[in-house]
């Protein structure tokens, strides 16, 4: 029998991937360079001839940088909302396109996306169900809607966007604009807001979350998980927080 493990490849603004594998593989975005995703994928004894489909959240260079290459050079069928794929460079790799109205099933992998209000042309989430356990990816979020606690509900592992701590940000270097596209509805999570996120989509089936997207400058691993540690336990649940820092790879979780 398959277990069935999340391995994240890489998070943050430098790059962004995650390898769900079972029978089947899948990734979700591909924002490291092919190079980066093969070495990535060895250290962890993952093949990655074995991957059977890309999902890409958005056309953002940091979740798509290797999407060409890796699919032409290993044929991984792309599958993106209509939004993503006109503005990801795919020349010659097979895409399909999917919506937030249908699930998708690859071998033993159901991925369902849902909308997010990320300032990408039509970005999305996901959530997949693998030998019946479910988890939920979401990165690049925005802000969080009703749709994506729903959609999040009860999953067994969350990986959640954690990008940034409200008082550093404000802080700190970045221009004015810059701050106010991140802390708006369509940029980037704050790691209390991360923390109400998952209080909300929480349940006694999940046992763990692992955050993501740290920002090198306007985060910290430490204020993360104590941001997010809060919100879950305030919502009554004590699933393991594992962080990801910016850059990092972070498991393989097995998912019991
Ligand atoms: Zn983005
Ligand atoms: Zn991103």
């Amino acid at each position: 029998m398959h277990k069935v493990s999340v391995t994240v490849l890489g998070s943050g603004s430098c790059g962004n991937s995650i390898l769900v594998s079972s029978e089947d593989t899948v990734m979700i975005d591909a924002g490291l360079s092919c190079k980066e995703l093969e070495r990535r994928m060895s250290a962890v004894g993952a093949d990655p001839a074995s991957v059977d489909a890309l999902f890409l959240t958005h056309e953002h260079t940091d979740h798509t940088r290797g999407a060409l290459r890796f699919c032409s050079k290993y044929e991984v069928p792309v599958h993106g909302t209509d939004g993503t794929l006109s503005l990801t460079p795919l020349n010659g790799v097979r895409t399909v396109p999917i919506s937030t109205k249908h699930a998708v099933t690859v071998g033993s992998v159901t991925a369902r996306p849902f909308p997010v209000r990320h300032f990408a042309a039509e970005p999305v989430a996901f959530t997949l169900q693998v030998r019946g356990r479910k988890i939920a990816i979401a990165s690049d979020l925005g802000c969080v809607t009703p749709r994506v606690v729903d959609d999040m509900g009860s999953a067994d592992i969350m990986l959640v966007e954690a990008n940034y701590d409200d008082e550093m940000l404000m802080s700190g270097p970045y221009p004015d604009f810059l701050k106010r596209t991140i802390r708006s509805d369509h940029g980037h999570l704050c790691n209390e807001d991360a923390g109400v996120l998952v209080s909300k989509a929480a349940s006694e089936n999940t046992d763990r979350i692992v955050l993501l997207h740290l920002s090198k400058e306007n985060n910290t691993p430490e204020k993360a998980r104590e941001a997010v540690r809060k919100g879950v336990e305030s919502g009554g649940h004590r699933p393991q927080i594992a962080v990801t820092e910016h850059g990092g790879m972070n498991g393989p979780f097995d998912l019991r």
